[in-house]
């Protein structure tokens, strides 16, 4: 990524070049915003939230129907650009851009039923109010992306901004801002009166003025380290944050497991997208009853997927400083004693990394413990799926895992200190629209996806009514010494009884 000032403009635009990860290749310029054009955005985006937030909730259904198919009839262009920018197979980038669409139909069909008022009941005490909440957009929300899945990833958070009444200001990341562009333009073409979604874009000091800006709330999504600066950015004016972080995700195979089933699902959740993916299987545990049988699948598995090939199954790293920590984790591990089943330190060439299986690798390793975010996998022989799950829970991050067990599934997923676990498939519970997304620990708060990531993007408002007046004046001066001592006997009836 170069940064250019463009001097022959009658005022200086400082842009930036976007490179193709795979050969180099410029494939795009664009604007460095700087805070006063975000400002600018950010303002203009709110006189368009107050047009999105009357539209009420069927209105803005019929928009995000139109901008999902907007989305689906572009999706070959959309998928194209996604290759060109961060590098992934252009198959991978429509299944990427299918689930996407999933969640935002999904968004669009709930908002209401999610957010819409309800009546609450009321209490003995509070018996003559009647009581209602709904869930009122924020006004302006600010949306930082990531570049592994340029379009699932930030519409987690956007389309779940938009359905539940916000308008939306996106920055997506520096590697894939043509892809950010796309998606709003093709909303505009729907929606082309106001801004409801807009792009800017540029580098980190953009994302910072974004956090420093005019909005209800930030949806980041990208690496921990940055979750924090985008924290301490938003604190100054205590914009509230979500949080979805790194991970350093765990594969789990019990004795009993479908060795094959869980070999392939290792393979892909491990290798796909060439291990840059939040959610990736970086470390697996298995069972020693069935270690070596998994191993021999495995690693026949994952010597069939190559990559650098026009037609290869994973593409290159997409971020050049990205390849010296995949090189450092799997160097240190070999360095304290590990194996490299396949792969190692010669896997990497160029921009290129062939996927590495290391065993015998220390639990306090680079590899074990911090997200390599690259082809790559730990494998690791336990005596049984306590101590599976003691080295699972051990590590800062709790985004997700998975569990192939035939018999014990579901008691090993409940011990997992995760945002969510599948068990028999690999990442199934992010695909699922009705299901929340998101983690604990290093790998952040809140959520997206679901009624949770509906609700992430507003606030609560209460209202009561009085029906009648009080049988007994409780917040008034009026309340004399008979009230207090029949308040008293209710609480004594209600509260005081000893129950065993
Ligand atoms: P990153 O943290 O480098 O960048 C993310 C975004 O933050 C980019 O748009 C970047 O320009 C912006 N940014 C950088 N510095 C900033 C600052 N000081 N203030 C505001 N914004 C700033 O992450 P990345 O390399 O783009 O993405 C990979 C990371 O994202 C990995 O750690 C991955 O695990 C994580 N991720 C998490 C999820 C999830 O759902 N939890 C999903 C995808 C990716």
């Amino acid at each position: 990524m170069s940064v250019s000032t463009d001097s022959c403009a009658p005022s200086v635009v400082e842009t930036f070049d976007v490179h193709d990860p795979a050969t180099g290749a410029v494939v795009g310029t664009y604007p460095v915003h700087d805070r006063h054009d975000v400002d600018a955005v950010v303002s203009s985006a709110h006189a368009a939230a107050a047009w999105w937030r009357d539209l009420g909730f069927a209105g803005r259904a019929r928009y995000l129907d139109a901008w999902r198919s907007e989305i689906a009839s572009g999706r070959d262009q959309l998928a194209q650009l996604i290759h060109r920018e961060m590098g992934k197979p252009i198959s991978d980038a429509k299944l990427e851009i299918a689930m996407a669409l999933e969640h935002l139909r999904w968004a669009a069909r709930n908002a209401e039923k999610v957010l819409g008022r309800r009546t609450v009941p009321s209490s003995l005490l509070t018996v003559n109010h009647a009581a209602t909440v709904e869930y009122l957009p924020l006004g302006v929300v600010g949306v930082i992306g990531p570049w592994n899945y340029p379009v699932f990833t930030p519409l987690g958070s956007i389309s779940f901004a938009l359905a539940a009444g916000n308008a939306v200001v996106f920055k997506p990341s520096e590697y894939t801002p043509g892809v950010g562009s796309w998606l709003a333009e093709a909303f505009t073409r729907t929606a082309p009166a106001e801004p409801v979604l807009q792009v800017i874009t540029g580098l980190a000091d953009t994302g910072n003025a974004l956090c420093r800006s005019d909005v209800g709330k930030i949806g980041f999504t990208g690496s921990s380290a940055t979750g924090k600066l985008v924290m301490a950015a938003c604190a100054e004016n205590l914009t509230p944050v979500l949080m979805e972080c790194g991970g350093k995700d765990a594969l789990i195979v019990d004795a009993d497991a479908d060795l094959e089933a869980a070999a392939d699902a290792a393979v892909w959740g491990g290798l796909s997208n060439a291990g840059q993916t939040c959610l990736a299987v970086e470390r697996v545990y298995v069972h020693t009853a069935v270690y070596e049988k998994f191993l021999a699948e495995l690693v026949a598995a994952a010597s069939e997927i190559h990559a650098g090939a026009a037609d290869s199954q994973i593409g290159p790293i997409t971020m050049p400083k990205q390849l010296a920590i995949v090189r450092h984790h799997i160097e240190d591990a070999l360095a304290r004693g590990a194996r490299a089943l396949l792969g190692g330190t010669d896997a990497i060439d160029r921009q290129f990394v062939q996927p590495t299986i290391l065993v015998d690798v220390p639990e306090d390793a680079a590899a074990v413990t911090e997200e390599t975010f690259g082809p790559t996998l730990t494998v690791t022989k336990v005596r049984d799926m306590d101590e599976a799950v003691e080295l699972v829970n051990r590590g800062t991050y709790g985004l997700g895992a998975t569990v192939f067990a035939r018999r014990r599934g579901r008691d090993i997923a409940d011990r997992i200190r995760a945002g969510g676990t599948s068990i028999n498939a690999f990442v199934a519970h992010a695909t699922i629209p009705g299901l929340p997304l998101g983690g604990v620990g290093a790998s952040g708060f809140g959520r997206v996806h679901g009624p949770d990531g509906l609700v992430e993007f507003t606030y609560a408002k209460a209202t009561t009514r009085q029906r009648f007046p009080a049988p007994l004046p409780l917040t008034s001066f009026r309340r004399d010494h008979r009230v207090d001592t029949i308040v008293d006997l209710l609480v004594a009836v209600l509260h005081g009884r000893k129950r065993r």
